[in-house]
């Protein structure tokens, strides 16, 4: 549709390059320099079972991004070898919102289920070489041959198949002769990797479903790891670019491209990650996003609250603001989670420059002006737009509505309720009885008189008085602050608005476990709103801002001729990020490099937390070990990290608390030590912890050890007695500190039995300094507790 006020400014163009590097640029970049340097061929590679998201916005930034700026292609290819979840709904889809956020794949368009026949034929070529067999083991069984990231697996008894009797059941696989998972076609390839990807992982499996491309033609479809790096390869992609949780599946990657004769390297396709992106109070998995339409918990795949391209299109976000989202969020190696603060914030700078002013009042309280002559309208001619946007604008096209627009004044008219209260507190700048407002464009007004209704004492409408000295002029004599949106009750036109809020109240949607329940009940209000009259001509797909309230973007579905509906995009500014600011301290501040918190939030203010789908291999670490989500992830996604924990957690200590201290400490120590590694290994870490938990040594204690083994290694037993803060553990030592500080502390004593249970901290912080600071604040706290309660 063609919007007619659309900002003719930089952002709106066709995307330019990206301004800040990256990583992946920066590989580049040294190819080049180092002459390996081809033809950039990138590719994003979606799966047509759902609607693109947000997050999906980053990786075509990204992908199509790089094939600009390098002067290269983008492939744009569907992933589509599960026949069980994908739909061509979904492909036409995906195709416009590429398009929309404005990349072009030229005559690059693919589908990995055209290769299904080239992809068998590497399977097939695989076996001869003795590269892969054909596996009769249950999927269950397959999973337990396989093993842990600390124990080995087992070999399949059916790994030792001869070549003629895997390519016999490899064909009667594909002639639909066996049920589904009677067998699967594995790599041969390593049982004893470190790496689980590596230990055989299967290539195909039977799946006797209908394809919504290949139909019936085929019952056994190849796996993600086999068809996405050999369709790669028959593409000629020079850069894989995928996202962090792939990182274990590049060693596959790698070793199933050479093992089809693909062994040169500069010739070949290479897999790189980045951190996908992740947003609070925001769903990025398609799955999930699946399951909210399905229930009919929103409208359908482009409700305005979605975070899908289409719903935040239909929402009025401009594909430019996007744009410039992904590229303020960078790509970055580690996973975080960036405010939606941000999102908004680069979005109104967007919406400012291309949305013409206009005036509406969303719950009209009406204004009677008893100095007006009866019957008299007088036309306001109105500017449109403020000098500092034409500025910023420098001389671009204004659009529809030009430059300034007529506004109808009369004797009756609307003003918001949300601006007038009767007993208002001091700094109210809005009406009150008795108080002067400006409207805008307009007059000074004065409330004289407030009408309710007899019954209900309900406010119906107030009684001013207009001074007609005041428009364009200051008022005589008194100062008057308030400036308010209006319109003319006669004039006005009755539209149907909708405001939209954050569709989750969770910062981070589904960490407990039930999204439904944490649906926002005040994520849609629609509400009959008053707008001025030149918004009758307002068009499907155009912004505006109705001044106070927010940005507004006229629904491209449920408009009519002559009816604009208007989704509110966002709100103008957000009162709540700042008081919250206020009683919170400073704000939490996104990843990025960038913009003031300012956001829509009716919630409270927790931190943005991390909330990443768990990959396979985390999963498995935090049910095994039962540790934290976020730490099984963080070790999942780095081998160093991984290895530390693996020799820590077999000393016998909590493996929630090692995990911990592997993430953190060694984490960070290994950041710092770099290549030169750390000069001691996993077990020490796992006695430390175990010291800690014994309460031998206190938390700090344990930190002071830990920064003696990161200078010079040894045993932290050792480092213990030499540094001599061994905690006193002997009940009896500690009592008589316990005792002497109760004797000396009687008052507090008597108030923390009157019911101040907070000075219990306070005694045991006064006991651990009686002692020297030796006493373990645990055993400390049993004996106060045991002290206190026997009076
Ligand atoms: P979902 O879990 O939502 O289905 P997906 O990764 O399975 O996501 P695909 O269709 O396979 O969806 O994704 C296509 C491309 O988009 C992949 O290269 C994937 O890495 C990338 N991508 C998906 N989600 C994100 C995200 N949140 N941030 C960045 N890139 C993403
Ligand atoms: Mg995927």
């Amino acid at each position: 549709m063609a919007t007619s006020n659309e900002k003719p400014s930089r952002a709106d163009e066709a995307p330019g390059p990206g301004s800040s590097t990256n990583f992946i640029r920066d590989l580049i970049d040294a190819e080049r320099a180092a002459g390996r340097g081809r033809p950039v061929v990138t590719r994003f590679p979606p799966e047509p079972n759902g609607y693109l998201h947000i997050g999906h916005a980053k990786s075509i930034c990204l992908n199509f991004g790089l094939a600009r700026d390098y002067q290269g292609v983008c492939h744009l290819r569907f992933d589509d070898t599960n026949p069980t979840t994908e739909d061509v709904e979904y492909v036409a889809s995906i195709q416009r919102d590429v398009r929309w956020l404005g990349f072009d794949w030229g005559d690059k368009l693919f589908f990995a289920s055209d290769y299904y026949e080239r992809l068998h034929a590497y399977a097939v070529q695989l076996i001869e070489a003795g590269k892969a067999y054909v596996c009769s083991l249950s999927e269950e069984d397959i999973r337990k041959y396989r093993g842990t990231a600390f124990e080995p697996g087992t070999p399949s008894p059916y790994r030792d198949r001869s070549v003629e009797e895997n390519l016999d059941l490899f064909r009667r696989m594909r002639a639909g002769e066996f049920p589904d998972g009677a067998h699967v076609l594995r790599g041969k390839i390593d049982m004893a990797s470190p790496n689980l990807k590596m230990r055989d992982w299967p290539f195909y499996r039977i799946r006797h479903a209908h394809h919504y491309r290949t139909g019936d033609a085929w019952c056994i479809y190849p796996l993600y790891d086999f068809a996405h790096g050999l369709s790669d390869l028959i593409e000629g992609i020079t850069h894989s670019i995928c996202t962090l949780e792939f990182e274990n599946n590049r060693e596959l990657y790698d070793w199933i491209l050479e093992a089809v004769g693909a062994v040169r390297p500069a010739e070949r396709p290479h897999q790189h990650e980045f951190a996908r992106l992740e947003l609070t109070s925001v769903l990025t998995s398609k799955r999930k996003l699946l399951a909210l339409v399905e229930g009919g918990l929103v409208s359908g795949w482009d409700d305005p609250r979605m975070p899908t391209l289409a719903g935040l299109r239909r929402r009025g976000y401009p594909a430019s603001a996007l744009r410039d989202f992904c590229e303020r969020v960078g790509v970055a190696k580690n996973n975080s989670t960036v405010d939606f603060a941000l999102l908004e914030h680069v979005l109104r700078d967007d919406l400012n420059l291309r949305s013409p002013r206009v005036l509406a009042v969303l719950r009209p309280l009406e204004v009677v002006l008893t100095n007006w002559p009866e019957g008299e309208v007088e036309i306001l001619d109105a500017p449109s737009w403020p000098a500092d946007v034409l500025e910023a604008r420098g001389g671009a096209p204004l659009g529809p509505r030009e430059g300034s627009r007529s506004l109808p004044f009369s004797g009756v008219l609307h003003i918001d309720r949300d601006d007038f209260m009767v007993d208002p507190p001091r700094d109210w700048h809005r009406l009150a009885p008795g108080r002067e407002v400006r409207l805008r464009h307009a007059y000074v007004i004065r409330c004289d008189e407030v009408v309710t209704d007899a019954s209900t004492g309900e406010i119906t409408g107030l009684r001013c008085t207009v001074d007609r000295a005041t428009r364009g002029q200051e008022p005589l004599g008194r100062k008057v602050k308030g400036t308010l949106q209006w319109v003319s009750a006669a004039h006005a036109l009755t539209a149907e608005v909708r405001l939209y809020d954050r569709l989750f109240t969770s910062d981070a949607p589904g960490s407990s476990g039930e999204v439904v329940a944490e649906l926002s009940p005040a994520s849609l209000l629609t509400v009959q709103a008053r707008v001025e009259p030149s918004l009758l001509g307002a068009r499907p797909g155009e912004h505006y801002q109705f001044e106070r309230l927010g940005f507004f973007f006229v629904d491209p579905v449920d408009s009519r001729d002559g009816h604009p509906v208007f989704n509110r995009t966002v709100a103008l500014k957000d009162t709540w990020a700042k008081l919250a600011r206020v009683e919170a301290g400073p704000a939490p501040r996104a990843a990025a490099p960038a913009a003031p918190a300012a956001s829509d939030r009716p919630q409270t203010a927790a931190a943005p937390r991390v909330e990443v789908a768990l990959s396979t291999e985390a999963a498995r670490l935090r049910d095994a070990h039962g540790l934290a989500a976020e730490d099984a992830r963080i070790l999942a996604g780095d081998a160093a990290l991984l290895g530390f924990f693996a020799q820590a957690v077999a000393v016998p200590a909590g493996a929630r608390a090692t995990a911990n201290w592997v993430v953190n400490e060694v984490g960070r120590a290994l950041k710092t030590a770099g290549a030169e590694g750390l000069p001691f290994g996993g077990a020490a870490v796992g006695e430390l912890v175990a010291l800690l938990e014994a309460g031998t040594i206190s938390g700090k204690g344990a930190k002071d050890v830990f920064a003696e083994m990161v200078k010079g290694g040894g045993s932290p037993r050792a480092i213990v007695q030499r540094l001599g803060i061994e905690q006193i553990s002997d009940a009896s030592a500690v009592e008589a500190a316990v005792d002497a500080t109760l004797a000396e502390n009687a008052p507090m004593v008597a108030r923390y039995r009157a019911g101040n249970a907070n000075l219990l901290g306070a005694l045991v912080g006064l006991v651990i300094k009686k002692t020297g600071g030796k006493a373990s604040p645990k055993l400390v706290n049993e004996l106060l507790r045991q002290r206190l309660a026997a009076g």
